[in-house]
């Protein structure tokens, strides 16, 4: 057996790549690998605080039933259906290890692609995919669409609306339009092109709203140009009183403002500030929301609503370690109920608020 002095020897002939390539290594070995007994006992936590409910019905009087492979088993006494621990979250029947769960999680944090997460935990390419939207799912469940207050900055992010996925194996879906090809000039919309173009129907409109606390909305509302009529879909009941809106100069924030009552404080085109309030953090979580989804190229738009709760949630503990990061999305996925099946992806709509 090598003595710990010669392997650290090792590891400075090693050169920074390598040494790089260890770290990670032992992080998945030691940190991940505390991992399986703390998460199961935090979702177990967050789940069953105050006792155990029924998964299924909401019931609060449930009993034991026996394990079945090594996990305990409930069952309720109202709809007398049974359940573990994990029943409706995205582990649930899987029969791959909860290491290969971890590291997946872990993958999320960084941003992979479904192919590269694939190679890395070592699941077929379908099964990361499934897996992406399990975790995804789950996670829109958890964060809610929120509630913001006070200084608000808004603005409307564009992707244009993509039917990636949804022709391949079947032979009834008609593409409404034309097929864009991917990296065709013009399909990262920024802003300025944005303009020049014009906002066609072909256009999926995100509205994204960030509070001076960090609470962050990013809803699909609607296609094309987006009505004061979105705006109030989404914002009512989910603005506290005496909030401030700050907006680019777009007519439909003047008609919501009105209708509702909140202040408005519209910024200029060519400006970046009205006394105290301005739009920077909004444009500023816009371009980093589009480098980050260029990365995955083109996203079907029945999937772009997990994808901008993916990147709420990172950008919401985006102070933490990565390995912290890693713990929370497990927990927090698996804490909420859902359920994800792959025989739905097929039919799965954009979903619009
Ligand atoms: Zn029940």
């Amino acid at each position: 057996m090598p003595s710990v002095a010669s392997v650290k020897k090792d590891l400075e002939a090693l050169g920074t790549t390598g040494q790089e390539e260890i770290l990670n290594y032992l992080e998945e070995v030691i940190v991940l690998g505390s991992f399986a007994t703390e998460v199961t006992n935090e979702v177990k936590e967050n789940r069953f605080s105050k006792g155990k409910v029924c998964p299924h019905c909401g019931h609060e009087e449930v009993s034991r039933n026996g394990k079945f492979n090594g996990k305990q088993r409930y069952i309720c006494k109202s709809c007398r259906k049974t359940f573990t621990d994990f029943t409706r979250s995205p582990r649930y029947n899987s029969k791959k290890d909860i290491k290969k769960w971890i590291l997946y999680s872990k993958c999320m944090i960084n941003g992979y692609s479904i192919r590269e997460c694939a190679e890395i935990v070592g699941i077929s390419v379908p099964t990361s995919f499934y897996w992406r939207h399990k975790f995804l799912d789950a996670i829109r469940v958890y964060m809610c669409i929120g509630n913001v207050g006070g200084v608000i900055e808004v603005d409307e992010a564009f992707f244009r609306e993509s039917f990636q996925g949804n022709h391949k194996k079947s032979t009834t879906f008609i593409i409404p339009r034309e097929p864009h090809k991917r990296g065709v000039k013009g399909s990262r919309s920024s802003k300025d092109e944005k303009r020049k173009r014009g906002i066609s129907k072909e256009q999926v409109c995100v509205l994204c709203a960030i509070d001076r606390v960090g609470i962050i909305m990013t809803e699909l509302i609607c296609k094309g140009r987006m009505k004061h009529t979105d705006l109030e879909r989404l914002f009512t009941g989910r603005i506290e009183d005496e909030s401030i809106l700050c907006t680019d100069s777009h007519k439909s924030y003047i008609r919501f403002a009105q209708n509702s009552g909140v202040e408005l404080q519209q910024i200029k085109r060519g400006k970046h500030k009205e006394g105290i309030y301005h739009i920077q953090h909004i444009n500023a979580f816009h371009s980093k929301l589009k480098e980050w989804m260029y990365s995955f190229h083109s996203v079907a738009t029945k999937y772009l609503a997990n994808y901008m709760y993916w990147f709420k949630w990172l950008q919401f503990f985006n102070t933490e370690k990565d390995t912290e990061k890693t713990k929370h999305l497990l927990v927090q996925s698996h804490t909420s109920h859902s359920d994800t099946k792959l025989k739905d992806f097929k039919i799965r709509e954009a979903i619009y608020i």
